[in-house]
């Protein structure tokens, strides 16, 4: 409490995206209450509500009236963990920012761990999973082959098992800020940014409480906003194929003219259908790719905000994020 206004030292910003968390949230606000204290540096902690349907929003109130550490962002409605991250670091005063989830998997002890990096003079402190206690061999697998199939594609290295938990220096930040794409992948945004970067790694403990909230759905939609940010590769790969099966239909065609000459009545119907079937599943398939980058540009170029609060609570001050909300 005494430490709330001091403007000497150093400060550190700590971002939690909660999403229907009741069961987590005072939980990590007593874990890295704790860690902060061993750091003793001057600290806030936000918590940005990404449109909770439980009493996160209340418990969230609550600690923001006991404690002058604890800032508040609820927003209006529902608009995704990558969102809810940008709306705490866009809101965020500190001289370096940790983002961490608010379900304790991202271990509030390792906050010294980074704040020890960050002085050493680290600019990126990206922390990596080296195993989830509670994720299955599907999920172990999937992700796994994901990144294998990104970094092929990407012209960026995205390292595995990167996770949304990490350190950014106050330079990072202001240049994260100028990123204002809807579609994002922070992880790749981070890692393209540069200065200099340090890796550490950590095993991600089970949820506290409460369950996953990225159905199959979400973590695909994810998975694809991860290679399209970055990579056209995919686009590429259908002008390829398309240039292939068209020459390959070259000499089908030929093939047929030719049996038509010679007379050879070529019972027609397996070949008919084999060329049907691949070109028109062909065609859906890149048509489909298009689709999803054209889809990525209407978003784009709606140039809508990319969220919006219904409130703000505990010590708000000058800051310049109330521009920071639109582009
Ligand atoms: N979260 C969020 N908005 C969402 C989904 C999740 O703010 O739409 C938060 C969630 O409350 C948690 C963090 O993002 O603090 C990570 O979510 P989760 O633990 O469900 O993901 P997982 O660890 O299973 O990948
Ligand atoms: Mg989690």
């Amino acid at each position: 409490m005494d430490r709330c206004n001091q403007k000497d030292g150093a400060m550190l910003s700590i971002v939690v995206p909660v999403y229907n968390e009741q069961l987590n949230i005072e939980k990590f606000y007593e874990e890295a209450t704790k860690a902060m204290q061993s750091v003793g540096m001057n600290y806030e902690i936000i918590f940005v509500d990404d449109g909770s349907k439980d009493t996160t929003p209340l418990i969230l109130s609550r600690l923001s009236q006991q404690d002058c550490h604890v800032r508040a962002l609820i927003l209006a409605r529902n608009f995704g963990h990558q969102l809810a991250i940008t709306c705490g670091m866009d809101h965020a005063r500190g001289d370096a920012v940790i983002t961490m989830d608010g379900d304790l998997q991202h271990p509030p002890a390792m906050i010294p761990d980074l704040v020890k990096r960050w002085r050493e003079g680290y600019d990126v402190v990206q922390t990596v999973r080296k195993a989830t206690d509670d994720s299955g061999f599907v999920k172990r697998q999937t992700s796994k082959w994901y990144y294998i199939i990104l970094n092929a594609v990407s012209p960026v290295h995205i390292t595995p098992g990167g996770s949304d938990f990490r350190l950014v220096d106050r330079r990072v930040l202001e240049t994260f800020k100028l990123f204002r794409e809807h579609d994002r992948f922070i992880r790749g945004i981070i890692g393209d940014i540069g200065y200099k970067q340090k890796t550490i790694s950590f095993v991600a403990p089970k949820r506290f409480a409460g369950k996953s909230k990225f159905s199959m759905r979400k973590m695909l939609h994810f998975a694809l906003d991860g290679i399209m940010a970055y990579s056209k590769i995919p686009l590429r790969i259908s002008f390829y194929t398309g240039m292939v099966s068209g020459l390959l239909s070259i000499g089908l065609i030929v093939h047929a003219l030719y049996c038509h000459i010679v007379g050879e009545a070529a019972p027609g119907w397996t070949t008919t259908m084999i060329v049907i079937c691949m070109l028109g599943g062909l065609q859906l398939m890149f048509m489909g790719i298009m689709g999803e980058y054209i889809g990525r540009i209407f978003e784009e170029v709606k140039h809508r905000p990319l969220y919006w609060l219904r409130a703000e609570l505990g010590q708000t001050g000058s800051t310049d994020s109330e521009e920071q909300k639109t582009r």
